[in-house]
C-alpha cells in the first residue's frame, strides 16, 4: 500500500527526521491560507499522487509570493500530472502540499527496501540525489553504497556514519544524518513497510540534513496490525479494478496486455503469465483466486477481468490440490453463465477430480477450448486472442 508524501512526512518527523514545515491542502482557497500559515519568502506547490518523478512533470513548482501560490495551486489542482510512473494517461492532482522552499545545498538519496537475497533491510544512500535512482544504479553503481542490517543488532551509528561520510555528508553533520537514518529505519520497522525513501535528502546552507521528499510504501499483508495506516489509503489512486478484487479477497493487478489469466496460487499465476508471453501474447492481468476459491469469488474474478476493455480472451489455469477441480468448474460455468461471456475461454485443469471438472466443462454447452499443458492453454490463448 501507498501514501502520499505528506503522509511519509508526518511519519517520519514522528521518529525524529526533520521536515520542512508543511500544510497538505485540498483546494486553492486552503493553500492560499497555508502560505500565510507557513510565511514566506519561498514556498513549494506540491501535487501529491502517488507516483514519483513529479518535479520532472511540472507537479513541484517554486512561489515567491502568496499570489504566486495561488496561481501555482490553481494551475496544479485538478491537472492531469504525467510522469514516468503514471503512464502516458496520467494522475488527476486531488491534493497539494504547500511547503517552506528549503535552501538545498546538495541533494542526496537514501532509502530501504527488503533485499530478499540476503534477507536483511538494505540501505542505499547516494550522492546523486534528487534524480532517478534506477539511473544512478544503471549507469554509475560505484555511486549507490549500500548496507544489509543485521536483524538483531539493528542499525548502528558506525554504520551510520561510515554510509553518510560516502555520500558526501560533512563530519559536522553526521550527528543530524544519525537521527535521520536511525529514524527511517525505526519507521520501516514499526510499520512494516517495503520500501522507504528520502530523495532527495538534502544539505541545507547551514548544514542541516532535511527529507525533502518521502515515499512509504507497506507490506499489505501486515496491515491488519496497523489501523492507522489502512487510514491513510487515499483510493483515488488506486486502480478501481483492483479496489474491487481486494473486496473479494482476491489478488489482482491490473497489466498492459489483452488475454486474462484466472489462476489458482500466486507462483502457478505468474508461471502462466510467463507461458502466455514466451508464445506471443501479452496477460491483461496478473490474478490469484487463492486456494480456497468459491463460484461467488470465481464469478467476481471473471467479472472484473471483463470489465478491461483491451480484454480479447481468457485463460482459466487451475491446480486442482486442495481446490478441486469440479468445483472450480462449476464456478467456471455459473461465472461465465453469469456474465454472458463473449470472449475466447481457455481452460486447462490438473489435479483433484480432473475427469469430472472436465467432463462438467464439456456438458456445459459453452464454447470452452479445452487444453491438457500449459504449453497448448498458452499457445491456443494466445491465438484465440489474435483471433485466429
Ligand atoms: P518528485 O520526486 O516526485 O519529483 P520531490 O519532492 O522530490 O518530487 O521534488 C522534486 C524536486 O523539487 C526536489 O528534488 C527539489 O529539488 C525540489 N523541492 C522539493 N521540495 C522542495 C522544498 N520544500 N524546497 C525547495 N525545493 C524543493
Ligand atoms: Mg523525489
Amino acid at each position: 500500500m501507498k501514501i502520499h508524501e505528506y503522509q511519509g512526512k508526518e511519519i517520519l518527523k514522528k521518529y525524529g527526521v526533520a521536515v520542512p514545515r508543511g500544510i497538505p491542502c485540498f483546494s486553492v482557497d486552503e493553500a492560499v491560507k497555508a502560505a500565510e500559515t507557513l510565511g514566506g519568502p519561498v514556498w513549494v506547490v506540491k501535487a501529491q499522487i502517488h507516483a514519483g518523478g513529479r518535479g520532472k512533470g511540472g507537479g513541484v513548482k517554486l512561489a515567491r509570493s502568496v499570489d504566486e501560490v495561488r496561481k501555482l495551486s490553481g494551475e496544479i489542482l485538478g491537472m492531469q500530472l504525467v510522469t514516468h510512473q503514471t503512464g502516458p494517461e496520467g494522475q488527476k492532482v486531488r491534493r497539494l502540499l504547500i511547503e517552506e522552499g528549503a535552501d538545498i545545498k546538495k541533494e542526496l538519496y537514501v532509502g530501504l527496501v527488503v533485499d530478499r537475497v540476503t534477507q536483511r533491510v538494505a540501505l542505499m544512500a547516494s550522492s546523486e540525489g534528487g534524480m532517478d535512482i534506477e539511473e544512478v544504479a544503471e549507469r554509475t553503481p560505484e555511486l549507490l553504497h549500500k548496507v544489509f542490517i543485521d536483524p538483531a543488532n539493528g542499525l548502528t551509528d558506525a554504520e551510520c556514519d561510515g554510509i553518510a561520510t560516502r555520500i558526501g555528508i560533512p563530519a559536522g553533520s553526521l550527528p543530524q544524518a544519525r537521527t535521520v537514518l536511525h529514524g527511517l529505519y525505526k519507521a520501516f520497522w514499526d510499520t512494516d513497510a517495503s520500501l522507504a525513501e528520502i530523495n532527495p535528502l538534502i544539505l541545507t546552507g547551514d548544514g542541516k540534513v532535511v527529507a525533502l521528499d518521502a515515499k512509504l510504501n507497506f507490506d499489505a499483508n501486515a496491515l491488519f496490525r496497523h489501523p492507522e495506516i489502512v487510514e491513510l489509503r487515499d483510493l483515488d489512486e488506486e486502480d478501481p479494478a483492483e479496489i474491487e478484487a481486494s473486496k473479494f479477497d482476491l489478488a489482482y493487478i491490473q497489466l498492459d496486455g489483452n488475454i486474462g489469466c484466472l489462476v489458482n496460487g500466486a507462483g502457478l499465476a505468474m508461471a502462466t503469465m510467463d507461458t502466455i508471453k514466451l508464445f506471443g501474447g501479452e496477460p491483461a492481468n496478473f490474478l490469484d483466486v487463492g486456494g480456497g476459491a468459491t463460484t461467488e469469488k470465481v464469478t467476481e474474478a471473471f467479472k472484473i477481468m471483463l470489465r478491461n476493455p483491451n480484454l480479447k480472451a481468457i485463460l482459466v489455469n487451475i491446480f486442482g490440490g486442495i481446490m478441486r477441480c469440479d468445483v472450480i468448474a462449476e464456478g467456471v460455468i455459473a461465472a461465465s453463465k453469469a456474465v454472458g461471456l463473449k470472449v475466447p475461454l481457455v481452460v486447462r485443469m490438473k489435479g483433484t477430480n480432473e475427469q469430472q471438472g472436465k467432463k462438467m466443462l464439456a456438458e456445459s454447452g459453452l464454447p470452452i477450448i479445452a487444453a491438457d499443458t500449459m504449453a497448448e492453454a498458452a499457445q491456443k490463448v494466445v491465438a484465440a486472442a489474435a483471433g485466429k
